[in-house]
């Protein structure tokens, strides 16, 4: 799977200046999920480094980080033309190379920036109005982590109300990074078999010393997208 020459979607491959694949820290504890490009990324091939992406920065300064410690990507690595919403057949195309960027960053927590992070990460249609500031175990790929959806900065530059929900949010940022790593969620179980007759059931008993399996994880266990 290369991105750089990637052509599964034809438009963004036909219009497109660079692939912004992401950029960062690849050992990351948190990780920024945006949207798509927009014309400043494609045209220097990095992600956020336009206005959204200044308040990005000064919004990590205040919680004491920089922007090379964190990872930033995108759902989409190709800019839309016009900087149109991305199409949900582009979203399947790229979505498994963000997925290869979670599992190989392997971030603690993984912040989605507006709706279209959070829709495709959560794998559910809650729009940002109502799920952001929510911390919640996922599973994304073969990685554990902790989602953290928030609004995107680009919404939060008209709106000052947005911007009070954004910076709030992101103020929560350090105690979520310093909570332990979520661990896995367990094995799924067999499928339930039909209830034994009472010989079977009597023959199946477990005896006295049968182990106990060890309790479930803390954390609630959340399927995620795959
Ligand atoms: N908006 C995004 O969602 N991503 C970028 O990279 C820039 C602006």
């Amino acid at each position: 799977m290369t991105a750089r020459e990637c052509t599964r979607c034809a438009e963004l491959a036909a219009t497109r200046n660079s692939v912004v694949f992401g950029a960062g820290n690849a050992d990351a504890d948190l990780m920024f999920v945006g949207e798509a490009p927009g014309a400043n990324e494609d045209l220097q091939g990095l992600p956020f480094v336009g206005a959204a992406g200044k308040l990005l920065e000064t919004l990590l300064g205040e919680i004491g980080l920089s922007r090379a410690e964190v990872f930033i990507a995108n759902v989409l690595k190709c800019r839309p033309p016009g900087n149109r919403d991305p199409r949900p057949g582009e979203i399947d195309n790229c979505t498994p190379y963000l997925i290869a960027q979670v599992e190989l960053v392997a971030p603690r927590v993984i912040c989605t920036l507006g709706n279209f992070a959070t829709k495709l990460l959560r794998d559910d249609p809650a729009g940002i109005t109502r799920v952001h500031g929510q911390a919640e175990v996922r599973r994304i790929g073969t990685h554990t982590t902790r989602l953290f959806p928030i609004y995107h900065p680009a919404a939060a530059l008209y709106t000052p109300r947005t911007m009070d929900f954004l910076r709030e949010d992101f103020h929560a940022l350090p105690a979520l990074l310093g909570l332990p790593a979520p661990a896995a969620p367990p094995p799924a179980q067999p499928p339930a078999q039909p209830p034994p007759t009472t010989a079977e059931a009597v023959e199946r008993e477990a005896p006295a010393s049968a182990p106990v399996f060890a309790a479930a994880a803390a954390e609630p266990e959340q399927l995620g997208l795959f």
